[in-house]
């Protein structure tokens, strides 16, 4: 096979060749039958479940749309439910908690500010903890929260794909999503939007979610298929609290919908799913998420070593504060007149593609999700490491 470019962009990502192997095989002939969507589908459900040790407490549904899609649908459920649990409340009364790390989460909470209906908090801002008070540069520590009293929901984006910062996966990282804050007595209405994470390891406390969803493209699929993880209680009859004065729902958002016709009320996005299928198999064959974990924290860790390398020779600057860096998407600087620009023509001239920095913050972004392999990484790695060699700065 031709040399492929190794794609370190932000997604749509890399596939691993093997899975794309197969799935040409299987797009002339499925399974020699054209009839067996059905049970494909559920064998990919189980999947998730082996994968993530999702209980029968959730159900795994799929739908299209993305993740931006369930920025407003994950409102739309959530305030039917708050309606049917609390039928007198005033609209302004309704309180939707949104923890802003990032433009993802910046996004949603404006999408439920936009809906109206209800009264968004900011249960914390970390741009207030950065180091000019405007940048996503970091994870705040446990005191920054304010969680209202039974929001209709808690939202947080585990991974800021742009900005580089992600929620830790360790229990007492002062980086870690504060669990320890919310009360412990109720189904808690927690929403993580995984959309750029899913996948690379376990997800702490998942059983504790009301939602979890994520969009295939980043690690386990093309684009084309969300993924949705839904608690049980929140798969509510929105029709009955639309009586009730909720805002109606459209038919597709709804995930009683979606529950009811186990994922297939309307066409299906049957070759994202497919694929999706094959990539989890094979992530099942290598060790599952344990296999992940291990290899995301090894890429990650040696990338971020290269970087601190480039920071000490004066040529790099990480875009975060220590410890708050994602283990998906390194962001740095590249500093010196024309090296940013020189530094992605050499990646560029040496088959490494889609490293400028997401447009709104410049600079580079690595993205190693889970199809890039660790001898791509490495070959990132000796790059960055010949590139900081070559400018050094040299102080007097
Ligand atoms: N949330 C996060 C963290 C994302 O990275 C993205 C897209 N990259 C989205 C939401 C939006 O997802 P989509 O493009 O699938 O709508």
């Amino acid at each position: 096979m031709e040399s492929r470019a190794i794609n370190f962009g932000a997604g749509p990502s890399a596939l691993p060749t093997s899975v794309l192997q197969e799935a040409t095989k299987g797009l002339l002939n499925f399974k020699g039958t054209a009839s067996e969507f059905t049970a494909y589908l559920q064998s990919v459900e189980q999947n998730i479940r082996k994968l993530l040790d999702v209980q029968p407490t959730h159900s795994i549904l799929f739908t299209q749309g993305g993740g931006t899609t369930q920025f407003s649908a994950v409102v739309l459920n959530m305030l039917a439910r708050h309606r049917l649990l609390h039928p007198q409340l005033k609209d302004e009364d309704r309180v939707l908690d949104y923890v802003v790390t990032g433009s993802w989460s910046k996004k949603a909470a404006e999408e439920a500010r936009r809906m109206g209906g209800s009264t968004v908090n900011i249960a914390a801002d970390s741009r207030k903890y950065s180091k000019d008070q405007k940048s996503f540069d970091n994870i705040p520590t446990a005191d920054a929260y304010s969680f209202s009293n039974d929001p209709a929901l808690i939202y947080y984006c585990a991974n800021e794909t742009v900005d580089g910062v992600e929620f830790s996966a360790e229990e007492n990282s002062p980086a870690s999503f504060p669990f320890q804050l919310l009360p412990k007595n109720a189904l808690l209405p927690l929403v993580g939007d995984y959309s750029s994470s899913f996948m690379s390891r376990p997800i702490p406390h998942l059983s504790d979610h009301a939602i979890i969803y994520a969009g295939a493209q980043k690690n386990v699929g093309p684009a084309g298929l969300t993924i949705l993880i839904v608690r049980n209680d929140c798969i509510v009859d929105v029709d009955a609290a639309t009586r009730l004065g909720a805002t109606s729902v459209p038919i597709c958002l709804s995930y009683k919908t979606l529950a009811d016709h186990n994922s297939l009320f309307n066409t299906p996005p049957v070759l994202s799913i497919y694929i999706t299928g094959l990539v989890l198999e094979y992530m099942l064959q290598l060790g599952g998420l344990d296999y992940y974990a291990d290899l995301t924290n090894r890429k990650s860790r040696k990338v971020y070593d290269a970087l601190k390398d480039g920071e000490n020779k004066g040529i790099f600057k990480s875009k975060v504060k220590e410890g708050s860096g994602s283990q998906m998407n390194v962001v740095f600087d590249v500093l010196g007149e024309g090296l940013l620009a020189k530094f992605v023509a050499g990646a560029e001239e040496r088959g490494m593609k889609g490293l400028k920095g997401h447009r709104s913050v410049g600079g580079i972004r690595v993205s190693i999700y889970n199809a890039v392999t660790e001898e791509e990484t490495d070959q990132l790695i000796s790059y960055m490491e010949q590139f900081a060699g070559q400018h050094e700065v040299i102080k007097e």
